[in-house]
């Protein structure tokens, strides 16, 4: 019984068993009891009847009138005063000498039915009566009490075929109950395999229907992460690839190479794609670290208009090189929040906004408060980002288009949007192509 069918089954056997064992004793002592009073009564209604008659006609024509009436099973013996006895209907029984003293002295007998649970294997009745003046005792005897057998077997027999149909009816139900566990098991081994693209057929309603729910909704989950896995390792794979096939190449020209400036040119080129690769390895340590909850998250009360200014000195050498104008507007404004994740934030945003600025165009950045909420905004005149392409920026390895953002791993937006759900805020893209790009990053202040 290691099957939950089995055990289903099982135990519905040893329950019907069980209660068919005791209504089995129950009714047949309580009908046995009123069988054996009628079974009394009919006996000593055919003793009357048979004293009665036996005065009309001798003893063999009374017990053959009386087979008649259908009480032919009895057999009759009549004692007289002198211990005389006649019988009919059978073989004498023998009768207690001193019963048959007391019948005669006008005591009514009767085997002592109710004391015994079994059925008699047989019953006998006596009465006195008197004939022409002449008192004699008859006794009636059946074997065995046939009715009581009779109820027994009937009783026997019902509850024989509602064992028999009602298990071949509970194991064809509980086949259909456990037939969607056996479904489920089936696909947990598939899912135990590694193969994650299932789905169990729901039928019902019922609790085993919304287990069966939730697993193909877990399932599907599983394989989105699958998916996603496979995916980000190709990514990875395919970002640290074009780096190291860079580095190998301008190495081996480098050997190669006799003229000084042409050298430096590949030693600067070794030196970009190191800087990537190691760009893409702090890029990825940050995410795993912000996605496993690990990343020390100490928030304070802090100046961020300060924050901005000082990212914009940091990335002076870019937009000076680019000769970039600034348009600042960054009124004194205090944030709660981790200073150091957030100084991420506007070092990705300013230097995407710095990288796809044209030559000598202009950034607007602009800080308010505004509720409990701060807003800050970076307003580039770049090439700008289709609306089909705007949902998917903040994806991980998403790149627009992979030449324009070269030096680029797609993943600076991605740590923004982290960091910024990680205060409770959220940073929005406001762009058309051809005409720039607005980024909203919208934070709690925390006052
Ligand atoms: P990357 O580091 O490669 O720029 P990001 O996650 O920062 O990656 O940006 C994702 C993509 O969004 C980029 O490939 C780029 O094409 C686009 N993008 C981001 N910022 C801007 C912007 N200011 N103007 C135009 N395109 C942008």
């Amino acid at each position: 019984m290691r099957t939950i069918y089995g055990k289903i089954v099982g135990s519905f056997f040893l329950a019907i068993v069980l209660s068919m064992l005791v209504a089995f004793l129950l009714a047949t002592a309580v009908n046995e009891r009123d069988i054996r009073e009628r079974f009394a009564n009919d006996m000593m209604r055919a003793a009357q009847e048979f004293a009665h008659l036996y005065g009309k006609s001798n003893i063999d024509d009374a017990a053959s009138f009386l087979s008649h009436t259908g009480i032919a099973r009895y057999t009759f013996v009549v004692y007289d005063r002198n211990m005389g006895q006649q019988a009919a209907g059978g073989p004498p029984v023998p009768i207690a000498q001193a019963d048959v003293w007391r019948v005669l002295g006008g005591a009514v007998y009767s085997s002592d039915f109710d004391k015994r649970m079994k059925p008699p294997a047989s019953f006998t009745v006596g009465i006195p009566f008197q004939e022409n003046g002449e008192t004699y005792a008859l006794f009636v005897h059946a074997s065995p009490a046939p009715p009581i057998r009779e109820a027994q077997r009937i009783q026997l027999i019902q509850l024989a075929v509602i064992l028999v149909i009602g298990t071949l009816l509970f194991a064809y139900v509980s086949h259909i109950l456990v037939r969607p566990i056996r479904r489920l098991i089936a696909a947990t081994e598939q899912v135990g395999k590694g193969k994650y693209d299932i789905n169990v057929p729901v039928h019902s309603r019922d609790e085993i229907g919304t287990l069966t729910r939730q697993f193909n909704q877990m399932t599907h989950e599983l394989n989105k992460i699958e998916e996603m896995r496979q995916e980000f390792v190709a990514a990875v794979s395919h970002e640290i690839q074009s780096p190291l096939t860079s580095i190998q190449g301008f190495a081996k020209a480098l050997k190669n190479e006799e003229t000084e400036t042409w050298r430096l040119a590949y030693v600067n080129i070794i030196e970009q794609e190191s800087a990537r690769l190691s760009q893409l390895g702090r890029s990825l340590m940050k995410l795993a670290s912000l996605d496993a909850e690990q990343h020390p998250f100490h928030p304070k009360r802090y100046r961020v208009d300060e924050q901005i200014r000082r990212v914009l000195s940091a990335l002076a050498p870019q937009w000076e090189e680019k000769e970039l104008q600034l348009d600042i507007g960054l009124p004194k404004t205090f944030l709660t929040g981790d200073e150091d994740l957030l100084e991420q934030v506007w070092t990705n945003l300013l230097t995407n906004a710095i990288r796809y600025t044209l030559r000598q165009g202009i950034i607007h950045i602009r800080l308010v408060a505004c509720d409990s909420n701060i807003i800050c905004t970076i307003k580039d005149y770049g090439p700008g980002i289709a609306k089909e392409e705007q949902t998917h920026i903040f994806e991980r390895f998403y790149k627009v288009d992979k030449s324009r953002s070269a030096g680029g791993n797609g993943l600076g937006l991605a740590i923004v949007k982290k960091i910024v759900l990680l205060h409770h805020g959220d940073v929005k893209v406001e762009s058309e192509l051809g005409s720039g790009s607005s980024f909203h990053v919208v934070l709690p202040s925390g006052e």
